[in-house]
């Protein structure tokens, strides 16, 4: 079997552009450009790297992207008030928080603060609990950016076996109970493993499934003999090793050869995150203006 890979760079491109011919014409006809706000507090490498890409894909999509950086020892009630600002401001459509926040800040109650209409994270209860009812909501990026990433690459989901590995509230609890609802990108059969999961059952469950998406954060997670021939694979896994090289969850060069399609890290899950969140806020800008 011939495995092809996933390309999340690729996808995410297609869909940036798209959007950027949408905003060219709304500009176009006098409008503002869609603007999205982002929150980054304190210092946290991996964060000024996503806060980057998500800044630079502001600007390929034909965004305003501006990032407020606060210092680490802000207090939430600051926090807080800030958030509140933004919620007020009708010049910003998304707003996100950039996850984690320092420790001493409850990380629910700004995730909670943050206006529903502009959480493009997807994050906030009400928009949780929209998407988890199959209504319209601004969906969990990472977990929608997996989604898009199927419908692009025309990845059959319907009546499939689906396993999770994983059960965080951003990535595989969203994406379990999406590809399993009746949407256009769901209808699977899904089950939700975590680190509870008695490692036979795990085993189990992952050697009959036609699709596996791992998020747990150990490299090499899942290997070779976890997995049936011609298997999907999605890696959301981003593992940084001692020698500085990013690697997910799979022991790609083992498992990659028995699966149909798998996901690349760096180059996949990651890229489509990023395109999610530009989808949302366009949602967002065309909500304030009602537009189709
Ligand atoms: P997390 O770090 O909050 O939690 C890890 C999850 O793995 C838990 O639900 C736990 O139950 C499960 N787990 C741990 N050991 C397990 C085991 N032995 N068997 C089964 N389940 C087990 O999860 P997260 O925030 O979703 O992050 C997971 C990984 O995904 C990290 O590497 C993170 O950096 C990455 N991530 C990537 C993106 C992206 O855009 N590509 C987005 C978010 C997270």
């Amino acid at each position: 079997m011939q495995m092809k890979l996933l390309d999340g760079k690729k996808c995410a491109e297609h869909l940036v552009a798209d959007i950027s011919l949408k905003v060219a014409g709304y500009v176009a006809s006098g409008l503002r450009k869609p603007h999205m706000t982002i929150i980054l507090v304190g210092k946290h490498a991996p964060s000024e790297s996503y806060v980057k890409s998500k800044i630079v894909s502001c600007e390929k999509a034909g965004f305003e992207g501006n990032l407020i950086r606060l210092p680490e020892e802000i207090n939430e009630a600051e926090l807080l008030e800030r958030i509140h600002g933004i919620n007020n401001d009708q010049t910003t459509d998304g707003l996100i928080v950039q996850l984690p926040v320092p420790k001493h800040i409850d990380q629910q109650n700004i995730i909670n603060a943050i206006a529903p209409e502009k959480d493009i994270d997807g994050f906030h209860p009400t928009n949780f609990g929209r998407m988890t009812l199959g209504q319209k909501a601004f969906r969990p990026a990472t977990a929608y950016g997996i989604c898009k990433l199927l419908q692009f690459y025309e990845i059959p989901i319907k009546g499939k076996h689906c396993v999770v590995i994983g059960r965080s509230n951003i990535v595989g609890k969203p994406i379990s109970i999406m590809l399993s609802n009746d949407f256009d990108i769901g209808n699977a059969t899904v089950t939700l493993t975590h680190i509870e999961t008695p490692r036979e059952l795990l085993l189990d469950e992952t050697r009959r499934a036609d699709i596996v998406i791992v998020a747990v954060g150990i490299p090499g997670f899942v290997t070779e003999d976890m997995v049936k021939p011609g298997v999907v694979l999605i890696d959301v896994g981003i593992n940084r090793l001692e020698n500085g090289k990013l690697v997910g969850d799979v022991d790609f060069e083992n498992v990659a050869p028995k699966c149909s399609w798998i996901t690349p890290v760096p180059g996949g899950v990651g890229r489509m995150t990023v395109a999610a969140l530009m989808i949302n806020t366009l949602m967002a800008y065309q909500n304030n203006f009602n537009l189709a």
